[in-house]
């Protein structure tokens, strides 16, 4: 289904537990390993990203680390093309290229393999993660894809905290999907 019913993001949103003050005091924790372990939900969201994606004509995708690892590598695998890890500064082996970006204090650095799209020329890329809060994390994550010698078709989050705007960061980098809103 390329389209969600009311129903059907309801039930993904219920599926999602809210953990009060996590990782520090006055944030609310979007904790997507109950959408996980949750089968009816994770295939539902799952097949949901297939249909929307299956003629895209995509040949990666690249998800952020970590929980952005779980969505796209599942999804990639169901759209029969490969995955491609963007990760935290220092934990890529191989040669890379990194982004770095502003947090509330101090900076940090997401980094990509430099040969990850070498195989296919211009590769058609969609960038994922499980939450778009402030849009810092994707900006940098879409430069990279760019700076890797691909384009970025779109990003899609399962959440967006969008009280936070975080998708206005992305505007000129990259179309955006989100399949559920909050605020
Ligand atoms: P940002 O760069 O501010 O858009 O932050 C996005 C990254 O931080 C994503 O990888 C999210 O997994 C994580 N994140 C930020 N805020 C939350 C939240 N309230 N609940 C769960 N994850 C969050």
């Amino acid at each position: 289904m390329k389209t969600l019913t009311d129903e059907q993001r309801n039930f993904l949103m219920e599926s999602i537990r809210d953990v009060p003050d996590f990782p520090k005091t006055g944030i609310l924790f979007k904790d997507i390993t109950t959408l996980l372990n949750n089968a009816d939900a994770f295939t539902l969201l799952i097949e949901h990203l297939r249909a929307r994606y299956e003629s895209s004509g995509l040949d990666y995708i690249a998800g952020i680390e970590s929980r952005g690892f779980i969505f796209g590598a599942a999804l990639a695998a169901k759209l029969g093309i490969g995955f491609v890890p963007i990760r935290k500064k220092g934990k890529l082996p191989s040669a890379t290229i990194g982004e770095k970006y502003a947090l509330e204090y101090g900076f940090d650095e997401v980094e990509i393999h430099i040969d990850a799209f070498e195989k296919t020329k211009e590769a058609r890329v969609l960038l994922i993660d499980d939450l778009i809060a402030t849009g810092g994390t994707a900006a940098a994550a879409a430069k990279l894809i760019k700076d890797a010698g691909a384009q970025c078709i779109e990003a899609c989050f399962i959440i967006n905290l969008a009280f936070l705007g975080g998708t206005d960061k992305l505007a000129g980098l990259t179309p955006c999907y989100c399949v559920l809103e909050v605020g």
